[in-house]
């Protein structure tokens, strides 16, 4: 092996297949196993050896004996990988493997008698395919970029680059998958030469997964406006349609599982290969066989599948009009229309698509290679091989902390260009508090209750001070691969504490889509209560500073003042009270007079408070 050029080479993992591209000088290629297949399944065998060692199977090897090693493979870690165990009980019927809850709320696999990570399992996935580029490259290779799904949260992307860590790989960029789809297709420079923005869908319908993606490319700048999709429905969906209508009058008992796994596991590969040939073909020819009926042999016709096909179909649809109308774009305004996954191999997908979308969409690429080309692509573009296109990415969701009363303070907004920075300045509330809790949020709703926790850390060691006089800045700071580092520090003493959001849990891709929506449907409602928590916060500022002059000088004010001061104080203490308590009765800009009338009325005793101040200062 030569110690020598250092090629970053880019990676598609993906929930079913997995592939590995890398630069050349005639542009991206996929590398390919000896049989031609440039796919990996993501699926991993484990089998403990003799003096406590582990064989491990990765790619068709372990897919192929999935069946027989029930209780040994992993399949989809995809959807697991940064999550928590409340996060994937969807999930859990469809895996065949036992998930169960790790340190951290993190997760856990059992397998040969040990417990993994998601990370380590992916992690088993990315080593084969990095071996795969050092056998095809000849040198040793350390660097990749990565691709993920548009809706994975921070969590996520941060434990894929851990799994990539595990796997010896240092993850150069996280990209974006339909980001690396429009790449491949060149649709950046297109947009670039033409000198305008442009308005891409990304259609990507798998084995076991849809997802539509509307970007917007601008310049270098690939942003997400929206995405939609189902996590159940793809390829396999269809397989399973037309194993029913091979089973025909069997297909009771292949539901009441009257059929062996292994007969099942035929019948659906019978029924996936005889689709695949259906793209080309009008007919096919399937053979199978079921208890009691031997061997069976039928004929089906490729307008048979497209019928039982069709409504799945229909409500991908339905998905990418969602994420248009999330997007604020009709279709006249699409300037490309881009297919990836298998599944849009079908001609019912492509035609229905066309269709749809009123235009012809690009299909010139292997679908199932387009993502891990547009990764290897921007694995040129930072080798410093292209300089072509340099790639922006942006957050997903804005990013804040929480303030008094749980509020919200945002300090990066959704869709900004990352790598950014952010800093705010924030104080105490309270007479000699020496510690803050730092809660990092992410999510579009003004409201920490509704808003996801990353993570939390306290700052310690501030030294006591009056409420408001210590000055604490929080910094955000996201790396070019999407990940987030928070700071925070007391400027007085210099105490700082911070840290990197850690892989302990995870939203379900359904929630991270909604986040935006929902923010939008109640922006009104959350500006009002976020406006009233501001508004009690400042009521008990005012009112203790007040109670504290009146303590020391109150003995100065004539004793109708002093009366009528405590009387007001009182009366607005109980109406931040009843605010609290029921926001939505709150006329809250009755609320923001009476704290202004209250400011003026104490205006004197404020007054004597700081001739006192000054006094003493200069004694
Ligand atoms: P992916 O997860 O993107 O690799 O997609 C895999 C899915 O695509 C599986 O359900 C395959 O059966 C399906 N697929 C692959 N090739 C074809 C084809 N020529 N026609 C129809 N479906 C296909």
């Amino acid at each position: 092996m030569s110690a020598t050029p250092d090629t970053i080479i880019g990676i598609d993992l993906g929930t079913t297949y997995s592939l590995v591209a890398v630069p050349g000088p005639g542009g991206p290629r996929v590398l390919r196993d000896a049989s031609g297949d440039a796919r990996l399944p993501s699926v991993v065998t484990l089998r403990p050896t003799a003096g406590a060692g582990l064989q491990v199977e990765v790619g068709w090897a372990a897919r192929s004996g999935i069946v027989q090693s029930a209780g040994a493979s992993v399949h989809s870690v995809k959807r697991l990988i940064g999550r928590s165990l409340s996060d994937v009980q969807a999930e859990l019927p469809f895996l065949a493997y036992p998930v169960a809850a790790g340190p951290r709320d993190t997760l856990q696999v059992r397998l040969a008698g040990r417990d993994f990570t998601p990370q380590e399992l992916s992690a088993f996935v990315l080593r084969a395919l990095r071996e795969r580029a050092i056998a095809a490259l000849g040198h040793d290779v350390r660097r990749a970029v990565i691709t993920v799904p548009a809706y994975f949260d921070d969590v996520q992307r941060q434990a894929t680059r851990q799994a990539a860590e595990l796997a010896g790989l240092d993850v150069v960029r996280i990209i974006n998958e339909p980001t690396a789809a429009a790449l491949a297709y060149g649709i950046g420079l297109r947009a670039k030469d033409r000198g305008r923005p442009h308005t891409v869908v990304v259609y990507d319908l798998g084995g076991g997964t849809f997802d539509v993606s509307v970007l917007r490319i601008d310049g270098d700048v690939f942003e997400v406006l929206s995405t939609a999709g189902d996590t159940h429905l793809g390829g396999d969906d269809f397989d399973l349609l037309l194993m029913k209508r091979l089973a025909g009058d069997d297909a009771a008992s292949l539901a009441a599982g009257g059929v062996d796994a292994a007969q099942r596991a035929a019948l659906r590969q019978a029924a996936e290969s005889a689709k695949v040939r259906l793209s080309e073909a009008d007919e096919a020819e399937v053979e199978f066989s079921l208890p009691g009926a031997g061997l069976t042999r039928k004929r089906v016709r490729r307008a048979e599948l497209e019928a039982l096909c069709a409504p799945l179909i229909d409500r991908t649809l339905a998905h990418c009009d969602a994420a248009l109308r999330d997007a604020g774009i009709v279709v006249a305004e699409l300037d490309e229309v881009v297919l990836v996954g298998g599944s849009t191999r079908m001609p019912l997908v492509r035609r229905r698509v066309e269709q749809h979308f009123g235009r012809r969409p690009c299909t010139a690429l292997n679908p199932d290679e387009v993502v891990a080309l547009g990764a290897a692509m921007q694995a040129a573009v930072l080798s410093g091989g292209s300089t072509d296109l340099l790639l922006l990415d942006v957050t997903p969701l804005s990013l804040g902390i929480e303030t008094m009363g749980g509020a919200v303070g945002k300090l990066i907004l959704r869709n900004t260009t990352i790598p950014c920075r952010a800093v705010e300045s924030f104080t105490t509330f309270v007479d000699g508090q020496t510690a803050i809790l730092v809660r990092v949020l992410q999510g579009e709703r003004e409201l920490a209750a509704d808003c996801r926790e990353l993570a939390r850390f306290e700052l310690r060691g501030i030294p006591p001070m009056p409420a408001g006089i210590p000055k604490v800045e929080v910094e955000f700071l996201i790396d070019a691969n999407g990940i987030l580092n928070v700071a925070a520090r007391e400027l007085r003493s210099g105490q700082s504490a911070g840290v990197q959001v850690l892989p302990n849990r995870g939203l379900t891709d359904d929630e991270v889509r909604r986040a935006v929506v929902e923010s939008q449907q109640h922006a009104a409602a959350d500006a009002l209560t976020h406006r009233l928590i501001d508004l009690c916060n400042q009521v008990d500022f005012d009112t203790q500073k007040a109670e504290q002059m009146l303590a020391r000088h109150g003995d100065r004010l004539p004793r109708e003042e002093r009366a009528r001061i405590e009387r007001e104080m009182a009366a607005l203490r109980t109406r931040a009270a009843e605010a609290r308590r029921d926001p939505r009765q709150t006329d809250a800009d009755a609320l923001h007079r009476a704290l202004t009338d209250f400011g003026h009325g104490t205006l004197t005793l404020a007054e004597i408070g700081i001739r006192e101040a000054l006094a003493e200062a200069t004694k």
